[in-house]
């Protein structure tokens, strides 16, 4: 059976005093253990937040790598130095990284080798924009992004991975794909999956929604039998939301 996963992706939001109230009160709340949950606070306070979650069962994710082991990087964080302070997860071609710093499925591939050959997780994202869905180009985006960023990778390093697919029309913007469209969509990456691996990889990956998911919406998204669970930004910065997430199953 699929892994069911709820992951909080914290983006570049609070330091160290409000990170841990949060981080406390999701650890002292109510999580289902019928899915995995992972944070993935900034960077900054990973090494501390692993220390807090060490007698729990959240696993710790990081929203971004650099492809290289080390070097003259300036600014920049290799799997190695996040494997080192217990990170499991790291997130990989978000919507934000695409848009903002430019990176595309190609230079997203060289981060999810990094990841898999460290020996951590990749939850890799992809999603088409409002433009593209309006032009009917989503499903050839989601296509490029899935073969380009990780169809590199063998049978055995693809079971290693998680994929998110998130609209980039309903990332932070309150609107949320249909379950038909999201269900869509995440049926036919497990296609596109098949069709090269076979469909008993295709049907191993556990493959996340996000965008805009909260708890009066998350159940009947999380209903749907190709979505095994959500990568959620704004709900995951509030604790009682986030655990009521996991209970959505
Ligand atoms: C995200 O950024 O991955 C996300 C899904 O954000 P939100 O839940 O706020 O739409």
């Amino acid at each position: 059976m699929r892994q069911k996963i709820i992951a909080g992706n914290w983006k570049m939001n609070l330091n160290i005093d409000s990170g841990k109230d949060l981080l406390s009160n999701i650890i002292d709340s109510d999580l289902s253990n019928e899915c995995l949950t992972i944070v993935a606070p900034p960077n900054i306070h990973l090494n501390t937040f692993k220390a807090m979650l060490s007698h729990t069962t959240i696993a710790l994710a990081a929203q971004n790598c650099h492809a290289q082991p080390s070097g003259a990087y300036t600014g920049e964080t290799s799997v190695e130095m996040l494997k080192s302070v217990g990170v499991e997860y790291v997130i990989l071609g978000h919507s934000e990284r695409r848009e903002y710093f430019s990176e595309d499925s190609l230079a997203i591939s060289y981060k999810v080798n990094a990841v898999i050959n460290g020996g951590l997780r990749p939850i890799y994202c992809c999603g088409e924009t409002l433009a593209q869905r309006q032009e009917g180009e989503h499903f050839e985006t989601i296509s490029t992004q899935i073969k380009q960023g990780l169809f590199q990778l063998n049978e055995m390093e693809l079971l290693n991975c998680v994929i998110a697919y998130e609209p980039v029309w309903a990332i932070g913007t309150g609107e949320t794909a249909s379950p038909e469209q999201a269900q869509e969509i995440h049926s036919y990456i497990r296609k596109t999956i098949a069709d090269v691996y076979g469909e008993i990889v295709a049907n191993s990956v556990s493959i996340l929604y996000g965008g805009s998911v909260k708890p009066g919406n998350a159940k009947e998204l999380f209903n749907c039998p190709d979505i095994d669970g959500g990568l959620i930004g704004g709900a995951s910065l509030d604790a009682s939301s986030f655990a009521t997430l996991t209970t959505s199953f």
